[in-house]
């Protein structure tokens, strides 16, 4: 069945005219999809019944299942996570900011990746989701809420680029100003750095904000917490960026999880504050959030402040993480994998 949530206006008119319909229902579906949030073909109440009925028969209609919300008690971020129609979990993340709403979404159940610290890639990758199931968790967030979503970032379970086709097509619908109208600026894309997908994306001219995960400055070290470093060395991903950044004029922010003792030091401030000034990205220390499953700690409070102080020391423009939702499992994967071993 064609899932009827993934496809654009455009192709959504054809579909209906070759299935005998009237052009204008397409606009009405799309609008109920896409602006009303409309969780069923049930709810579109300017259809006839018969007319519901034959699209339910026809179409598959992706709609997601609040298996479990957790909303914190400090500083009001909410985390979802939702039962996808096949049962399978993916989790998001609601957060506030003085600039608007940020919704953090899921790009795949589960993740190939790999990185030692993340929680998502504990169980493999499960498989990718559909643009329309990636759409869902902003419209179901957007509709519990009761509050409009302005700020996006894929940065959730899941590789994107691992999901190239479906992200790309996902960014056009949140895009299309027949639906959310969500401006591209306002899109954060994160990657663990998978290369050519990177000079891709740069051809594609999103106006979106790329970031890259790259967590350590050093070949070596990079390859002690991500697999993917011993396909991409970091010369390889430092192109691929000032391609990004001369092809889109976007700037790159790199995130980077301090953690204790392994890359944190004064020399890795050093290194990384030459790669960055090599593309001029912007640089998201991010605390790194310890996982049960492996002993890796973050480093006291003066540790990283010293970390970030060598880094403007050098001209970098740098960020820590707020840190929202300590008390909730903010980390990626955590809320699935919790429910997954309790299981
Ligand atoms: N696959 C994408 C996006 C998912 S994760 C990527 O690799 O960028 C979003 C960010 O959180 C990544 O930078 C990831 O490396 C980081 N991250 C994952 N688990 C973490 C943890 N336990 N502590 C700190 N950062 C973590």
């Amino acid at each position: 069945m064609v899932d009827i949530k993934s496809l654009t206006k455009a192709e959504l008119e054809d579909e209906f005219v070759s299935k005998g319909l009237q052009k204008f229902r397409a606009g009405q579906v799309y609008d109920w999809m896409h602006v009303k949030l409309a969780r069923s073909f049930d709810e579109m109440t300017n259809l006839s019944k018969d007319l519901r009925t034959r699209l339910s028969n026809e179409y598959e209609y992706t709609s997601l299942k609040i298996e479990r919300f957790q909303e914190s008690a400090i500083d009001k971020t909410a985390k979802f996570l939702f039962e996808l129609n096949d049962g399978n979990f993916v989790e998001s993340v609601f957060m506030r900011y003085k600039h608007g709403n940020s919704v953090c979404i899921s790009s795949q159940v589960g993740c190939r990746m790999g990185c030692r610290f993340c929680a998502s890639t504990l169980d493999g990758l499960v498989r990718s989701l559909k643009p329309s199931e990636m759409l869902d968790q902003i419209y179901a967030i957007s509709h519990h809420m009761g509050e409009r979503v302005s700020n996006i970032v894929v940065m959730g379970m899941g590789e994107p680029l691992d999901n190239f086709d479906n992200l790309l097509r996902f960014i056009e619908l949140i895009t299309n100003k027949d639906g959310l109208n969500i401006s591209a600026r306002n899109i954060t894309v994160s990657t663990c750095g998978l290369v050519e997908k990177i000079k891709e994306l740069a051809d594609r001219k999103l106006a979106i904000t790329l970031a890259l995960s790259l967590h350590a400055a050093s070949d070596e070290q990079r390859r002690k917490l991500m697999p993917v470093a011993n396909k991409y060395t970091i010369e390889e991903l430092m192109q691929a960026c000032s391609y990004y950044f001369e092809t889109t004029g976007r700037r790159i922010s790199f995130e980077y999880s301090l953690v204790s003792g392994v890359n944190d030091t004064i020399d890795d401030a050093q290194r990384l504050s030459a790669l960055a000034r090599r593309v001029s990205a912007h640089i998201n220390l991010i605390p790194v959030n310890p996982i049960k499953e492996r002993d890796y700690r973050r480093g006291s409070r003066d540790d990283i402040l010293a970390f970030k102080n060598k880094l403007e020391k050098n001209g970098i423009n740098v960020t820590i993480r707020r840190e929202m939702g300590q008390d909730i499992d903010g980390a990626c994967g955590q809320l699935r994998r919790r429910k997954l071993t309790e299981e």
